[in-house]
């Protein structure tokens, strides 16, 4: 999909747009509570602001309001063609916004301004996909009956609740709140306390679509809000993205009074190249693995299978292309590579490497980086042997095993608990489909890695550890949906 270039707003402005606040019944409010840790530029180290949570008080208020609005009915008896014009309008007022919410995110989280702005055309297109999804009939769909059609209704199952992480998170926020909003649930979003000023901008997008008070809601902090939102009863659905320790304690919360859940998780994604592949092309499709969102990425690569005739080619073309890449502020125009989120994910991140090494492992980078701010360049890691390397590390850094035949190559790539992404390289396509068909993830791309999907109306799975459910246009839609099944039994 190509969108029109755009260049990042005046610093000033940029800087404008980190005023924090809670977004309750349609009014703004600072958050009240402060916590221990600081949102900060990791372009430079700088600190921001201190991070901050909505009061014990105001969460439940959010709560109540939205409670008392789906029990009004109000909004889940609008009828579908109007609430998809209330969420067309919204992504109209939202395409506007990119500008800004990309510049927000490259400030803050370290994701270059190329792809940030790339990659907030999903805040947008998420609301006219939700529309979609409603002026499709979705909502109420048929099948024949003994007598007559029966009625397959999908009804709002009530307040839903949205969590989100750093890395992309205005995308991943709309995606969560506009399925939820179509479903005809009120919502309630909790972004992420590292990165939570671009999801504010969703508040004005909606407010200027014209979306009745309250239906949209913001709540701040950490893990602690954030279980005390999924582990209310007045919540019904939860949607939530981020690591595999919040998952399952946002998983055990849910599973107490049976909310509607979904999890989109980690992963430690393989690449495996056969020894017929392109050797160029293999080298552009790891860089793009290892530095789209600053290997940040839940599809990133994190394990290189390779054929053990082509390693060393592999290698020597990967490290060439590292030299290529460049590393800046993530506002710059010119930056492929940004800083890492925040001090404490860099320093994770370092132990991870060094961890391997400890465990026998030799680290190839060579990308030029700035000494301020927290850059790290792409690493390749070699020489650790495949159960020491299972783990996630959610940065630009990949461990790289080789194999004889297609048996061991999908063994390696199936070895991990994750079950995300992955991707196959090969000049025999037939080859390479056959290799990516054994492959138990969410889903494989043959010669190319993309951060969007090969079609968007595919559905986004997760195997494992990687999520609960799986993600898409229908599929997210679903989560915030009782079905109800009603008919004519008899006459
Ligand atoms: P994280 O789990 O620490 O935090 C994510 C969000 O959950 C934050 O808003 C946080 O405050 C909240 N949270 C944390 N613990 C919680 C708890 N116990 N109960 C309720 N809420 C809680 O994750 P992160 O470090 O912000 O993000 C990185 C992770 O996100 C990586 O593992 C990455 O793979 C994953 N991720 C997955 C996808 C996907 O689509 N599968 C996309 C992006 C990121």
């Amino acid at each position: 999909m190509a969108f029109p270039q755009i260049t990042p707003p005046p610093l000033d402005e940029v800087k404008a747009r980190f005023e924090l606040f809670d977004y309750i019944d349609g009014e703004r409010l600072a958050p009240e509570i402060e916590m221990d840790g600081w949102v900060s530029n990791p372009n430079t180290g700088e600190r921001i602001a201190r991070q901050m949570a909505t009061s014990p008080a105001k969460i439940e208020k959010a709560l109540s309001v939205a409670q008392r609005l789906h029990q009004s009915g109000a909004w889940a008896n609008t009828p579908p063609e109007k609430r998809a014009d209330i969420l067309d309008a919204a992504a109209n007022a939202l395409m506007g916004l990119v500008p800004a919410i990309a510049a927000v995110e490259s400030y803050n989280t370290g994701i270059v301004f190329s792809t940030s702005s790339f990659v907030n055309n999903i805040v947008w297109l998420a609301f006219k996909a939700a529309a979609g999804v409603l002026r499709s009939g979705y909502a109420v769909s048929k099948v024949p009956g003994p007598h007559g059609d029966v009625e397959i209704l999908r009804k709002p199952l009530g307040v839903a609740v949205c969590i989100v992480p750093w890395n992309s998170p205005a995308a991943l926020a709309a995606h969560k709140v506009a399925n939820a909003l179509a479903a005809g649930c009120p919502v309630i979003l909790k972004p992420t306390e590292w990165a939570p000023y671009s999801c504010l901008l969703l508040a004005d997008g909606l407010e200027a679509a014209g979306l009745p008070k309250g239906l949209f809601q913001i709540v701040n902090g950490g893990a602690e809000v954030g279980q005390k939102l999924v582990s209310d009863k007045r919540v019904r659905a939860v949607s939530f993205t981020g690591g595999l320790n919040g998952g399952q304690a946002v998983a055990a919360a849910c599973a107490a009074d049976f909310k509607s859940l979904q999890l989109e998780l980690g992963g430690n994604n393989a690449m495996v190249v056969l020894p017929d592949a392109d050797i160029e092309k293999v080298a552009e499709g790891i860089v793009a693995g290892m530095t789209t969102l600053n290997g940040q990425w839940c599809r990133a690569l994190g394990r290189l299978v390779v054929h053990e005739s082509i390693q060393e080619q592999v290698l020597n073309a990967a490290i060439e292309k590292f030299k290529q890449v460049q590393a800046g502020d993530a506002l710059s125009l010119e930056s492929q590579l940004g800083p890492l989120a925040n001090e404490a994910h860099k320093g994770r991140i370092e132990s991870a490497i060094r961890a391997l090494e400890q465990k026998g492992g030799k680290r190839h980078a060579a990308t030029a980086t700035p000494t301020d701010g927290y850059y790290l360049p792409p690493t390749i890691i070699t020489g650790v042997a495949p159960d020491e390397t299972l783990e996630e590390i959610f940065g630009p850094v990949a461990t790289l095993h080789t194999f004889k035949t297609d048996e061991e190559a999908v063994a390696l790539a199936n070895q991990t608990p994750y079950g995300l992404g992955g991707y196959v390289y090969g000049s025999n396509e037939e080859h390479a489909l056959k290799v990516a068909r054994q492959m138990n993830t969410g889903g494989v791309k043959i010669n190319g890695v993309s951060l969007l999907e090969l079609n968007v109306d595919a559905p986004r799975p997760a195997w494992g550890l990687s999520g609960f459910g799986e993600e898409g246009t229908l599929e997210t839609f679903d989560v915030f949906c009782g079905k109800s099944v009603v008919g004519v039994a008899g006459k």
